[in-house]
């Protein structure tokens, strides 16, 4: 009995599960949109490459970081920059997108020099 031949290896699976386990406490949000993406591959049974989890990830990030932008509160200018710790944007990369939430008031506005 030949039931779906999957060309999707348990190991790669569980690769993928471990990411996206990692991100239940840091970004919770993240990991419900993960976790659903990935039962879905699993539906299918077509392989859910590394690859493809990364830039599945990378989009959900760059759409959270689009949706979380500091902007100035008082202008509403996004022509904002961190006061302090800004090496912490560069961290940003694709599992460091938590650490925004932890950003709170280290932003100055370049256009009407609101600090907050
Ligand atoms: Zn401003």
């Amino acid at each position: 009995m030949v039931k779906g031949v999957s060309s999707w290896s348990k190991e790669s699976q569980l690769n993928i599960l471990q990411k996206i386990n990692a991100l239940k406490e840091t970004n919770p949000e993240l990991y419900e949109k993960s976790l659903a993406k990935f039962n879905e591959k699993l539906k299918t049974n077509i392989e859910y490459t590394d690859e493809m989890y990364r830039a599945e990830e990378e989009r959900a990030v760059r759409q959270y970081n689009a949706q979380h932008a500091p902007h100035c509160p008082t202008c509403n200018s996004t022509n904002v920059h961190k006061i302090s710790g800004a090496n912490k944007v560069g961290a940003v990369a694709l599992f460091g997108v938590f650490s925004i939430g932890h950003v709170g008031k280290t932003f100055k506005c370049d256009n009407c020099g609101m600090k907050w």
